[in-house]
């Protein structure tokens, strides 16, 4: 449980300022602060590990040899 990745961010409005909890997953949507009710944009962070690139498992197409 919890393993769902929580952002904090706070509200660009400076007579709020509140500290939001959103989801991971809200990344690059708004959200709704629910102090002043301003939307605010989640920034999306650029992946602090590597992508995950799939290392070519192709195997190797077998050799035959035809004479
Ligand atoms: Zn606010």
């Amino acid at each position: 449980m919890g393993d769902v990745h929580v952002i904090r961010i706070m509200c660009p409005n400076l007579v709020c300022q509140r500290v939001l909890s959103v989801p991971d997953s809200a990344r690059g949507k708004l959200v709704r602060c629910g102090g002043c009710g301003v939307n605010i944009k989640i920034p999306v962070l650029k992946s602090t590990k590597p992508a995950e690139t799939s290392e070519q498992a192709t195997p190797p197409p077998p050799q035959s040899q035809e004479n």
